[in-house]
């Protein structure tokens, strides 16, 4: 290496995320420190582990902290840390090109639309410091002993420059030359309130200028007992952990020493999505052992179903020397799991109990990955069971197994449900006249995964789960049934003839109902019941599927089916006939939630509206 500056260029997607970055008029411009700091703590970390088994290091002894300081008159921020520091080549590497995906997300965010928010919400890294810098230097010294310390200069643009340096100390120094309408973030108090506000959960002390008193909490937030944590703290904490500004539905707070030393705090967010650009990903949780970091979204803690989970757990009972790689197979994180998977069940079965409201809102947003949970982890389901909340025919409170079970009317020997794509559907369904005549509740199963999961739930405390599309339902005794004038055996066994006809092997028998008192038909599935549900289970999965054969089954009694065995023996050739039996078919299809494409029936709905308004 020479002492002459040797110059390189930005790769592209660098260039182009500069030169949004140093346009973009945002109003979060103030994160630059955070992620500068950020990086810092990550290096922090990194030493940290490597003084563990290293002790061949520059500056051995050096307190692991990061210490910023500012000089309003010469608009510069700097920010120092005793981090593992950089070699010439890792510089070049690290600060040349687009490492971070999260960058490079926010960065096609913004090509679509510069929104400022999206910049501060999910941080470019080290890159937004050209939102506030004209000029940037970086020194560094890796902690290798035989490395030699580096210096790096951008003023943005396209190029950057490295040259050898002077540094005695371990880590890394970036100096940030403020332009001139970002000056006022050289103001002390500036400085010290960003750092509160962004950075007060960071786990090295944090330093400005000489002053000997951290500006950070040092001692973290999960260690100290629940009883001392303000409500207030919590929600900082969750917005600096996971940068998600609105703040979550619930947090637990568990410290305890024995039988494993374990402190964790995981929250439940308030939403599913993640602002515009981010959905949820699996396994947002940091694991410490002893204040290290050993896994950044540690994914073995809870259960796969809790994945929406966010948090902190750490233990001193973790060997230091886990690897990412072991994790999963120590002993110690099975009992953690267990531990934490326990609690965080009884904590949502007591919302609710206690909180209606707010465990509505929580079955909203995370009902579908229990009811996974369900269906993939048979060893959970006794628990998960407790906490299913279902739509029902009785009223619109979500009703639980245990209730359903409570309210079940005399003779009543199955919990019965319909499968259907909405609520307005499965409200309407045809399968339901035979409960509603018997004022038996059914649920309604309107998720794309209850199809998954009801395979899984086939009874609840003895008592077996039925849909209530299966013909042989042993239904309590009708008392004192009306029978309405249905049309006779003779003219129907003709219309059924005809309907076969039309349908042809779409359905394998057209018979008379026993059941059905509004709807004037429905469709039986001929395969056992789990077949049918499997269907929408493709539909999940998004394969083609075809539409099952089925049995259709006919109300005499209704007008329409009245009326149309009337055309039939009246006018045999009126076409109006097949149009009405196709939609007849099409409607019962709809209604269960397995129309392929219901904007088909359209023209025919026309062709129908047509027959009716036509005056001669
Ligand atoms: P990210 O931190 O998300 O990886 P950045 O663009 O912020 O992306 O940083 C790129 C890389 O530069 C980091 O991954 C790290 O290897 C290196 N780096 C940045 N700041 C420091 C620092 N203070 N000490 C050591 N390495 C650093």
């Amino acid at each position: 290496m020479t002492d002459q500056a040797q110059a390189y260029t930005f790769k592209a997607e660098v260039q182009q995320l500069l030169h949004i970055l140093s346009q973009a008029l945002y109003t979060d411009r103030e994160i630059f420190l955070r992620e500068l700091i950020s990086n810092s703590s990550d290096a922090l970390h990194r030493m940290r582990v490597e003084l563990l088994t290293n002790s061949d290091v520059v500056d051995r002894d050096a307190e692991l902290a990061i210490r910023v300081t500012s000089n309003e008159e010469a608009k510069l921020v700097t920010i120092s840390d005793t981090g593992i520091g950089m070699t010439e080549q890792e510089l070049i590497e690290n600060l040349g090109t687009i490492a971070h995906s999260g960058a490079r997300a926010v960065m096609e965010r913004l090509q679509k639309e510069q929104r400022s928010e999206v910049i501060g919400q999910f941080g470019v890294g080290f890159y937004s410091v050209f939102a506030v810098a004209d000029r940037v230097v970086v020194t560094s010294r890796s902690f290798r002993p035989d490395a030699q310390a580096v210096r790096w200069e951008s003023s943005g643009g396209d190029s950057y420059t490295v040259t050898t340096a002077e540094r005695t100390g371990r880590g890394t120094t970036i100096e940030v030359y403020l332009k001139d309408d970002a000056k006022q973030f050289a103001e002390p108090w500036q400085v010290k309130q960003i750092i509160k506000k962004h950075s007060d959960f960071v786990a090295f002390p944090i330093f400005y200028g000489d002053e000997a008193q951290p500006v950070n909490q040092t001692k973290p937030l999960w260690r100290r007992s629940p009883r001392d944590v303000e409500a207030e703290a919590y929600k900082d904490f969750y917005r600096q952990l996971t940068m998600d500004w609105e703040p979550p539905l619930h947090q637990l707070h568990l410290s305890t020493d024995a039988p494993i030393d374990l402190h964790a705090i995981l929250y439940v967010p308030s939403k599913r999505e993640r602002g515009l650009i981010e959905r949820r990903t699996e396994g947002k949780i940091k694991l410490y052992s002893r204040s290290v970091l050993i896994q950044e979204e540690a994914k073995d803690l809870l259960p796969n179903y809790f994945r929406f989970v966010e948090g902190v757990v750490d233990s001193e009972d973790l060997p230091l020397n886990v690897s990412r790689e072991s994790v999963q197979r120590t002993p110690e994180i099975q009992r953690i799991r267990k531990t934490l998977t326990g609690r965080l069940t009884r904590e949502l079965a007591q919302m609710a109990e206690n909180q209606a409201d707010t465990y509505r809102t929580f079955w909203t947003e995370f009902g579908p990955f229990l009811k996974e949970g369900i269906a993939l982890e048979p060893a959970s389901k006794d628990d998960l069971l407790k906490l299913l909340r279902f739509h029902s025919t009785q009223g619109d409170e979500l009703v639980s197994l245990a209730q359903y079970k409570e309210r079940m009317v005399e003779g009543q020997s199955a919990i019965y449900y319909v499968l259907a794509n909405d609520l307005e559907s499965a409200r309407r369904s045809p399968h339901l006249d035979a409960l509603e005549a018997r004022g038996i509740e059914a649920l309604l199963l309107v998720d794309l995964v209850d199809s998954f999961m009801i395979g899984s739930l086939r009874e609840y405390d003895g008592t077996p789960l039925k849909n209530a599309d299966d013909p042989n339902l042993e239904l309590p005794e009708l008392a004192d049934e009306q029978s309405v004038e249905g049309v006779d055996q003779a003219t129907f066994d003709q219309l059924a003839v005809r309907i076969k006809d039309v349908l042809g092997e779409r359905v394998t028998e057209v018979r008379p109902s026993k059941t059905l008192k509004n709807n004037p038909a429905r469709l039986i599935a001929t395969e056992a019941g789990g077949q049918r549900d499997m269907h929408r289970v493709q539909r999940l999965l998004n394969r083609e599927y075809a539409v099952p054969a089925s049995v259709l089954e006919l109300n005499r009694s209704h007008p329409l089916i009245r009326s149309l065995a009337q055309l039939h023996a009246t006018h045999p050739d009126n076409p109006l006939g097949a149009v009405i039996i196709e939609q007849l078919y099409d409607s019962a299809l709809l209604l269960d939630g397995l129309h392929p494409n219901p904007a088909q029936m359209v023209p025919r709905i026309q062709q129908l509206m047509e027959a009716a308004v036509r005056t001669e």
